[in-house]
């Protein structure tokens, strides 16, 4: 096993049981955590169970009244705490992100920040709950509403971005008053629980914040969508996942925020200044090793990608923690084997490798930065996320033709348009049928503005004043006089 001490200063970081009602809790089964660059052990820590779950519950359904109790000013100074601890810690957080997740640092530590400033923001943002008075309809009555945090708040998190995924759910719930329950993804609950260690730290009470990581999603997550006590569930992660997840929320109607897959196209006309969209290609592609849910999925252009392809040939593959890495491995050996599946099938269909499709020395879980021209959108790349770092470029011949062909997925998440022509611009970012788009931009996400999709992409918005409504209730209070 890795010595995983020496890659920190802070050592209480590091921390290998789950957090629940205030208690760091072992449990008899260890869930192994390792590098997916090396494959080195990093990590046995406790495996988490739906027993557990349900005791991580009770701790937040008994911490919820005192908590919601508290002024929006109190909350705020605890998760301002929270903030600072984050912040204070950069360094060791974003090293454990990458040995956990394997992304390069830099990004790890693009990360950090942006997963903290989810917590500053709401803890801003919680002092505005207000409600309205509401001109009666009755001279004998008056009409306002309140608004209340909804309760306790269980939450379930994928490995692509194992800090920011939780702070963009714990801290709008912290701050609106909810108490919550985390299970992370089982290949990354190092950041999880580091998190926890920094909000028990920050004085966050008894049972607002637990962690249970654990190998029994499905008995976990049972626990976390049917248990009556739970008011709220949000979930990241794909698609089919999410629609198992909401079936089970049905059981007691629970609130619901679904952020899942998506299929982005990248569209570049005529106009566009071409470095400028091969440089935003790069970064919503290349980023994670493709692995994020705003990656880039289809590429539609007129122009040659040669230029894409000379900087796609620039990556350098190897272990985020060595200088100069731009690219990372992906998360296990199944997703490149999924994507090396997916460019064979395109080929044997038509599609021309323009570079790599092979599998990279560094490690069994590198791939090879790849590009496929030629395709078409029946090829099932086209329609699948493809989690990779892998380009995949389409031609098209005008405006409503590749408006039509992007619109024609099943999904909604992000979109992404390069032109000058601000006319042209204005139309296609209205005619998108997707949660957001980005127009001359590559990277959009952050934590003031709201995040999310439309169709099977998801309910609900993270960020923003949408990201913190999601965890209030509105109550209408009538009062004759
Ligand atoms: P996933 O397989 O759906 O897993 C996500 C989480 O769900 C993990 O914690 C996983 O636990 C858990 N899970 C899996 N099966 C479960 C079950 N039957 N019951 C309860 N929990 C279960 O997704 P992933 O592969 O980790 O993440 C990639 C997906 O997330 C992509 O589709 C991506 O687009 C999406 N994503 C969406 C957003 C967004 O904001 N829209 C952001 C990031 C990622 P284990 O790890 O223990 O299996």
């Amino acid at each position: 096993m890795m010595e995983l001490t020496s890659y920190l200063k802070n050592n209480d970081l590091l921390k290998t049981e789950n957090f629940i009602g205030g208690d760091w809790r072992g449990a008899p089964d260890k869930l192994v955590v390792t590098d997916p660059a090396s494959g080195a052990v990093l990590a046995e820590i406790a495996d988490g169970s739906a027993a557990d779950a349900e005791q991580a519950v009770a701790a937040a359904h008994a911490a919820f009244p005192e908590w919601s109790r508290k002024t929006a000013g109190e909350r705020a100074a605890v998760l301002k705490r929270w903030y600072q601890r984050i912040v204070d810690n950069r360094e060791d957080l974003a090293r454990l992100l990458t040995l956990e997740q394997g992304k390069p640092l830099a990004e790890a530590l693009g990360e950090i920040d942006y997963g903290a400033s989810y917590i500053e923001w709401f803890a801003e943002e919680c002092r505005r709950a207000y409600g309205q008075t509401i001109p009666t309809h009755n001279p004998a009555m008056r009409l306002s509403t309140i608004r209340q945090p909804v309760g306790v708040v269980t939450c379930i998190t994928p490995w692509n971005f194992p800090n920011a995924m939780i702070t963009r759910k714990a801290a709008p719930a912290l701050a609106a008053g909810c108490t919550v329950v985390i299970k992370p993804a089982a290949e990354t609950p190092l950041s999880a629980l580091a998190l926890c260690a920094l909000a028990e730290q920050a004085g966050l009470p008894v049972g607002t914040i637990n962690v249970v990581a654990g190998s029994d999603a499905a008995g976990i997550g049972r626990v976390l969508t049917q248990d009556p006590r739970v008011a709220k569930f949000t979930f990241t992660g794909s698609t089919p996942v999410g629609k198992l997840l909401m079936q089970q929320c049905a059981s007691t109607v629970k609130k619901m925020s679904m952020e899942l897959g998506g299929n982005a196209p990248f569209i570049v006309f005529e106009d566009a200044d071409i470095d400028e969209a091969v440089s935003a290609c790069m970064a919503t592609k290349m980023r994670n090793a493709g692995q994020t849910c705003v990656s880039t999925n289809r590429i539609y252009v007129h122009a040659s990608v040669d230029k894409l392809q000379a900087q796609m040939a620039a990556l350098k593959s190897g272990h985020g923690l060595e200088g100069g890495t731009t690219l990372g491995p992906l998360i296990f050996r199944r997703a490149v084997d999924r994507v090396h599946g997916l460019v064979e099938e395109a080929v044997a269909c038509g599609a021309k490798l323009q570079m790599g499709g092979d599998f990279l020395p560094q490690g069994e879980n590198f791939y090879a930065p790849t590009l496929l021209t030629n395709m078409h959108d029946e090829m099932r790349i086209a329609r699948e996320e493809i989690f990779g770092p892998l380009a995949v470029v389409q031609s098209f011949r005008d405006e409503d033709e590749v408006i039509a062909r992007a619109n024609n997925t099943s999904f909604g998440l992000a979109a992404y348009v390069m032109s000058e022509n601000i006319r042209r611009a204005n139309r296609v970012v209205e005619a998108l049928e997707f949660g957001m788009v980005a127009c001359n931009a590559g990277v959009f996400s952050t934590a003031v503005a709201p995040f999310g999709g439309i169709k099977e992409s998801g309910i609900g918005r993270e960020g923003g004043v949408e990201g913190m409504a999601e965890f209030y209730e509105t109550k209408y209070c009538c009062h004759g006089v």
